[in-house]
């Protein structure tokens, strides 16, 4: 979770929106009251750290 970029306060997701398998869009909302701002984020997998295993290999 990004923390709000204007006041640094943690904040909460609000709506999640999934654009393709490997990535979303997140509305976010800073949960300090006198902020409140309200910002979209993107988070994507930026790479496959592990191939899964092969079927033949699972036993
Ligand atoms: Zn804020």
């Amino acid at each position: 979770m990004i923390n709000c970029p204007l006041c640094h306060s943690t904040a909460q997701t609000r709506a999640t929106r999934y654009l393709t398998d490997g990535s979303k869009e997140m509305d976010i909302q800073c949960q300090n009251i006198e902020c409140s701002a309200t910002y979209r984020t993107k988070e994507t997998v930026c790479r496959v750290i592990r191939e899964p295993i092969p079927p033949q290999m699972q036993h």
